[in-house]
């Protein structure tokens, strides 16, 4: 594994960005920089992964462009190309911010669980459909399935009771892209097989451990794995317990801070 040499890489842009921030002074949010986005090669062009802050993240593919959970204010998303579609997992605010959607979705459809959908203004209602744990669906030509989000660890449950938020798979010509959302290790997330890129969450005590997040990744074995919406965890454990199936991805996910 070369997980420091892709941290190192995946954080090539910042000083600079971090200079100008000094010079314009504090109030300076860090737009998107091209250096910071991976591509994956599949069977009907690249994926274009762009990490953007904590849970939210944008997906380039065939000419679609994915967001993922987009809260933060429009200036986050001032270096992205405008979202053809938009993707939510679940109604917490680092996931789900109306003025943020109000800000960038202009027409493009959203797909969300019946929960935000529930909460939607009326503009943004028209363009969105939601989807149960479990479902197939599509988005914006886009196949997909929404995958069980929750809890497991009793004292947890509370945060992501069974049954509300989605992970979602989508699937991207011959790769599957698996967004999990706000989780613990589920049966349905240890049962899925043949996961090309996997997306994450570790952090206390609304996720999984990066020792949970390690066991799970060890027995679905995904291609690559991305920590996501890891706050302030220790992913070394990630580093030391993951498997040679899988390649860990280190990206700088609070490029302003942990706010
Ligand atoms: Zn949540
Ligand atoms: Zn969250």
């Amino acid at each position: 594994m070369v997980t420091r040499r892709n941290m190192v890489a995946g954080m090539a842009g910042l000083p600079l960005a971090g200079l100008a921030a000094n010079l314009l002074g504090t109030s300076f949010v860090f737009a998107q920089d091209a250096s910071m986005a991976d591509t994956i090669a599949t069977s009907e062009g690249d994926l274009v992964i762009h990490p953007v802050q904590h849970a939210s993240l944008v997906l380039e593919w065939g000419g679609k462009v994915i967001y993922v959970d987009p809260v933060g204010g429009a200036s986050l998303y001032e270096g992205l190309p405008a979202p053809t579609a938009i993707l939510l997992t679940h109604g917490h605010g680092d996931h789900f911010d109306v003025p943020t959607l109000e800000a960038i979705a202009g027409s493009a459809p959203l797909l969300t669980n019946a929960d935000v959908f529930g909460k939607l203004p009326d503009t943004l209602k028209a363009n969105a459909k939601s989807i149960a744990n479990g479902e197939d669906g599509e988005l914006d030509g886009v196949k997909l399935k929404a995958i069980a989000a929750h809890n497991t660890t009793e004292d947890r449950m509370r945060y992501h009771p069974v049954g509300v938020g989605n992970g979602y798979i989508l699937s991207l010509g011959d790769k599957q892209v698996y967004i999990a959302g706000d989780t613990e290790p589920t049966e349905e997330m240890l049962g899925l097989t043949g996961i090309a890129v996997a997306f994450l969450p570790m952090n206390l005590p609304y996720t999984m451990t990066p020792d949970q997040a390690v066991e799970a990744i060890n027995v679905f074995k995904p291609g690559i794995v991305y920590p996501y919406h890891y706050g302030e965890s220790d992913l070394a454990a990630l580093e030391a317990g993951v498997g040679a199936h899988t390649e860990v991805r280190l990206r700088n996910w609070y490029p302003n801070g942990q706010g």
